[in-house]
């Protein structure tokens, strides 16, 4: 078998595996799996699910291709046999930068359970040329770059699929790129990805500036354009639109070509619609049958309802889209009749304003478009469908309890531990076998060794591997030095607000005094961020220079160095994730209350022997009761009181501020002489200014919970053997975020195939 693989690799290199560089090694290894999946079998079944979606974040696919062809191993062993090492050729793939953060990780985890659980499923979205901006860190702040990630040589495979996409003005014609999802033992799924031919990087300047009004040019150029204007919003209808049209025609054309009779296109079809973007799909669909294939409107608008189907992903107003009506006409002037209709069936049939589509200022709810046309809505966590339920959608959910349910999210295992942890992945086979693999649940075997002091020594050892190899990985991206004997505390994912990044650092600032005052810990500890800010989101991007210039601070203050270390990962992404993940301690999952739908980061730590300290929201509930008290460490307000708050209005930070000396002497420090000798008075005058007297996510509420908590957590950790226990009941209690789990549920309630 080795020997056919090394002919077959050296055919492909055109000379020896000895002498290949590591890039010719990518490129052929590329090749090989490509081809691989090209001949295998696709899933099948009567009905089939496009599960569409503006974000796909992949990561890199390697590695994980290999794994789920079960050839992993085997390629691995051939390459060091000729003196290669596969984690440094991976080095050379670039991460397709296709999403954002976890709603575009999490349609990635699905992709690979869909395919793995031999689903009839495909993926559709755009081809983002730079995707989502590269960050660089200068002068203590965060700067954006164009991130290219298409080469001549990468998973895209050109199909010769096209369609005719119409706009107001002007049609475009689109392409359509696959990419192969193999699953794990499994046939082979696809995500698609649709492009324009005519889109030119070369119109980016100054970082990521462009014109966003040459649409030819800019349309699949990046994710999330800036939509702060109204070209930018403008522009985003246009990526939105572009995205369902191709989805809609080429979900007929499927139909079609297997003979479906469209009138029951929903016993074939199933539309999963991933949070609000694709939500064009609707009218678009009614639009196509009606139009061409002569349907009259109400069966077209009950067919279209039985297909389609919709997750949210949130309870931020913010993120819940509503366009201004005269925005769509100019962009989709001929879907207007179709949206103008369902508004009107809306009025026709509810007498509450709250639950219209088009609101009495002309803006059109997106999401009031899938609750009412479409045939299921999820939340994505127990407490997340609670809250959908009892206040955010609740008048929908009085219209229609049916149609509510929840999928708690979950992360696909193949990545996120074999892939990102092949040590621990092998221990735990070597303790309970392989059928974890397959299996989640199985993991809860772990708990048997719940007393075995060899196994709780061995986790130690593993983690302690992981801390090192973290320790090099950061010496060679960022050059920076960490102690491998340190705690390692991790907080690592988009930077909001709610996400709270700025209540730990004002934890690192009590901890900075602390030392000062002589107070020193038992160990040093190792606090690590990773996190980009939305380009136009001001105060997200004051809170990374806040972090920075602390950051800097300590670096150079030899009092407290050898205690405290703030490290902030430069460009976190999927690839940063895997490498930081497996090391961890400390989890930190400490959103407000009620405003972290799941999280899905909270499971992968998990997974991999990390303990959480987290507030009681999102997926961290249900993590809670799976792991027990003594497993996690949980602090701050809960939602029902922080759903209160908002509604009465009656939180107050600057009274919070005022009357509590360490609270105010904390924050009194983003303005402190040692910080702004360091950064930029504007930035952190700004922050100071944005936490006293607003602090709209309630940071200084919770912060003395969180600094108490944190240090017990600290304490704690000093008992090696009882740490070492609940690292091992986390990773035995984290079978249920298997995503193999979450598509089942979607697949038994939602899609039927
Ligand atoms: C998992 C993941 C996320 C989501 O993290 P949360 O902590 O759930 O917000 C974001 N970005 C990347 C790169 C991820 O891998």
């Amino acid at each position: 078998m080795n020997q056919k693989l090394e002919q077959q690799l050296e055919v492909i290199l055109g000379e020896s595996l000895d002498k290949a560089s590591n890039e010719e090694l990518y490129i052929a290894l590329l090749k090989f799996t490509k081809e691989k999946m090209r001949t295998m079998n696709r899933n099948s079944g009567t009905r089939k699910l496009y599960y569409i979606s503006a974000e796909f974040l992949i990561g890199k696919l390697l590695s994980n291709n290999l794994i789920n062809l079960g050839i992993f191993d085997e390629v691995r062993e051939v390459l060091e046999r000729h003196g290669h090492c596969l984690t440094e050729i991976e080095e050379i793939e670039l991460e397709p930068s296709l999403g954002n953060g976890g709603l575009g990780r999490l349609a990635a985890c699905f992709l690979d359970s869909i395919a793995t659980l031999g689903l009839n499923g495909d993926g559709i979205g755009l081809n983002y040329h730079e995707g989502l901006f590269l960050q660089k860190f200068s002068d203590y702040k965060q700067q954006e770059k164009k991130n290219p990630w298409i080469t001549d040589n990468s998973w895209l495979t050109k199909t010769d699929v096209s369609f005719e996409v119409p706009f107001h003005n002007f049609t475009l014609h689109s392409t359509m790129y696959d990419i192969d999802i193999p699953g794990y033992n499994q046939g082979c799924n696809k995500l698609h990805l649709f492009d324009l031919d005519t889109v030119d990087e070369s119109i980016i300047h100054n970082g990521i500036q462009f014109d966003k009004k040459d649409i030819e040019k800019n349309l699949t150029l990046f994710l999330y354009p800036d939509d702060c204007d109204k070209d930018g919003k403008l522009l985003r209808i246009y990526q939105q639109y572009f995205m369902v049209s191709n989805a809609a025609q080429l979900i007929i054309k499927e139909a079609e070509e297997k003979g479906i009779d469209l009138y029951h296109l929903h016993e074939y079809v199933c539309i999963q619609i991933n949070d609000t973007h694709p939500t064009m799909i609707i009218p678009e669909l009614i639009r196509i049958l009606t139009e061409q294939k002569h349907f009259n409107i109400d069966t077209a608008v009950d067919v279209v309802r039985k297909t389609c189907a919709y997750t949210n992903h949130t309870i931020l107003a913010e993120a819940l889209e509503k366009w201004p009506i005269d925005y769509l006409e100019k962009v989709v002037p001929h879907l207007m009749p179709i949206i103008y209709d369902l508004d009107r069936r809306v009025k026709r049939d509810f007498h509450d304003p709250r639950v219209y589509i088009i609101d009495d200022t002309n803006l059109v709810h997106m999401a009031h478009i899938d609750l009412h046309f479409g045939y299921a809505v999820n939340g994505v966590a127990a407490l997340h469908t609670q809250i959908l339920k009892e206040s955010e959608l609740k008048l929908f959910y009085e219209i229609y309890p049916q149609k509510f349910s929840n999928k708690t999210n979950g992360i696909t295992f193949r990545r996120w531990l074999i892939h990102c942890n092949h040590k621990l992945s092998e221990y735990i086979k070597e303790l309970i076998g392989a059928e974890y693999f397959e299996n989640a649940q199985e993991l809860e075997k772990l708990l048997a060794f719940e007393k075995d002091e060899e196994v709780l020594k061995r986790f130690l050892d593993i983690k302690q591997e992981a801390k090192k190899e973290l320790k090099r990985y950061l010496k060679m991206t960022q050059n920076v030095d960490i102690d491998e004997n340190s705690v390692y505390d991790i907080q690592i994912k988009r930077l909001h607000e709610y996400k709270r990044q700025q209540m730990n650092a004002l934890y690192a600032v009590y901890k900075y005094k602390e030392i000062k005052k002589g107070n020193l810990p038992k160990r040093p500890l190792t606090m690590i961020f990773g996190a980009k800010a939305a380009p136009a989101y001001i105060i997200a991007k004051d809170i990374i220079h806040f972090i920075l210039c602390l950051q800097q601070l300590i670096e150079k203050d030899p009092e407290v160095s050898p205690y405290l270390k703030i490290v902030m990962v430069e460009n976190y992404n999927v690839t940063k994730a895997e490498k930081l993940i497996p090391a961890c301690d400390i989890s930190e999952q400490i959103s407000l209350a009620s405003k972290e739908a799941s999280g899905t980061g909270n499971m992968k730590f998990m997974l991999n022997g990390a303990v959480t300290l987290g507030t009681e929201d999102g997926a961290n509930v249900e993590i809670h009761q799976l792991v027990g008290e003594e497993n996690i460490y949980i602090f701050g307000e809960k939602s029902e009181r922080i759903i209160k708050l908002y509604e009465t209005g009656e939180y107050n930070a600057t009274n919070l501020y005022e009357s509590d000396t360490l609270i105010q002497e904390l924050v009194d420090f983003i303005v402190s002489k040692e910080l702004i000798q360091i950064g930029d008075k504007e930035n952190l005058t700004r922050l100071h200014k944005e936490i006293v007297e607003k602090d709209w996510f309630m940071a200084l509420l919770d912060l003395k919970d969180y600094i108490q908590t944190k240090e017990q957590m600290l304490e704690d950790y000093e008992d090696r053997k009882s740490w070492s226990k609940k690292m091992l009941m986390n990773i035995a209690k984290a079978g249920f975020f298997s995503s193999d789990r979450t598509i089942t549920e979607y697949n038994n309630e939602i899609w039927h195939l």
